[in-house]
């Protein structure tokens, strides 16, 4: 057996990695941790905004030792392009009622803060005892609304970003890591 550590080559596409994937499972842990410490007395429903957060749900609640449950919800947001629209509609509803649940939202990015500002109204709306939000990525200096993100994964600059779930045009999810594009590739979209 080959036991030698193999370095991934960065995709072609990828002008700068911004966070590794060791970097990701890290923090992923002391999320998970602290999400665990946090609810250890109440269940929580995690709830992940497809398509972007599946990979980030995935992770993190193999680090929580609480007892919880998954749902998902798919929103549009961003289309093909990449600028957000600002406009948020329901692709995919939640399979559970949330009267009395204590909800921890997963979000793959934190941009405008449109999409989470419309879903933690939306929860609180239907009877969610408490709202939260997971967030592993943080744009700097990029949020037209106040969202108060509890579990922060990684603050960066106001760039787009692809990897670990983020896309441009549905390519790039599984990167395992999150880097920046080179504008090559959108140029003259
Ligand atoms: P917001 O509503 O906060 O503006 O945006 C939320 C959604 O926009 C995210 O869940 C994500 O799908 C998309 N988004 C925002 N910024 C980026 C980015 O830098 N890269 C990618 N791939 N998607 C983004």
């Amino acid at each position: 057996m080959n036991n030698e550590v193999s370095v991934t080559a960065v995709h072609p596409d990828i002008e700068r990695v911004l966070v590794t994937e060791e970097q990701l499972r890290k923090r992923n842990a002391d999320l998970g941790a602290m999400i665990s410490h946090d609810y250890t007395d109440r269940e929580v429903l995690v709830v992940g905004v497809l398509k972007g957060a599946a990979w980030f749900v995935s992770d993190l609640t193999r680090h929580m030792t609480c007892d919880f449950t998954v749902d998902y919800m798919a929103v549009s947001s961003y289309g093909a392009a990449h600028k957000s629209s600002g406009v948020v509609r329901i692709l995919k509803d939640l399979e559970v009622p949330l009267e009395g649940r204590h909800v921890l939202i997963a979000e793959d990015i934190l941009d405008t803060g449109l999409t989470l500002k419309y879903l933690i109204r939306n929860f609180l709306g239907r009877g969610a005892a408490s709202v939260e939000v997971a967030a592993c990525v943080v744009k700097e200096g990029a949020q037209e609304e106040e969202v108060d993100v509890k579990y922060e994964g990684f603050v960066l600059p106001n760039e787009f970003v692809v990897g670990y779930g983020l896309d441009y045009a549905q390519r790039y999810r599984g990167l395992p890591y999150i880097g920046v594009l080179r504008p090559s590739v959108y140029e003259g979209e």
